[in-house]
């Protein structure tokens, strides 16, 4: 596996010695990426990744321009916990990861998930929807 591909997945997995220590772990985590709605899961997947957002397209020469459509730059830390055009699904967001007593939110948990997977990717898809940036 390249590390490089993906700098958000738990140190856990690239410190697996072998096929057989890092399979069972990539199964579990894995179950959670496919957990909701697939077009969802394949943009918070890129967001993962790095490969959806302008400052992201725009470091491969994609775009010209590394802004949001609110002027600041366009990366996953702006996109979930910055970006005005959000608010208010980033409140419903939010107020849901509140109700799961997390404490700690950053854009590693949003991304990567936790032992709770479910209840956090789920309110993280709801927020990708209900934000609009990809439809
Ligand atoms: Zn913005």
């Amino acid at each position: 596996m390249i590390r490089g591909s993906s700098s958000l997945l738990k140190v856990e997995f690239w410190e697996a010695i072998s096929i057989k220590t890092w399979k069972p772990k990539m199964k579990v985590h894995l179950h959670f990426f496919s957990f909701g709605k697939r077009y969802t899961n394949i943009i918070q997947t890129k967001l993962r990744h790095n490969h959806i957002l302008n400052y992201d397209l725009c470091k491969r020469n994609i775009l010209n321009s590394l802004e949001c459509s609110c002027g600041k730059q366009e990366n996953a830390y702006h996109f979930f916990f910055v970006c005005t055009n959000y608010s208010i699904p980033r409140n419903t967001l939010f107020d849901c990861l509140f109700k799961l007593e997390l404490v700690n939110i950053d854009i590693n948990l949003l991304l990567c998930g936790d032992v709770i997977n479910n209840r956090i990717i789920a309110a993280v898809n709801k927020f990708i929807d209900e934000s609009c940036r990809f439809s």
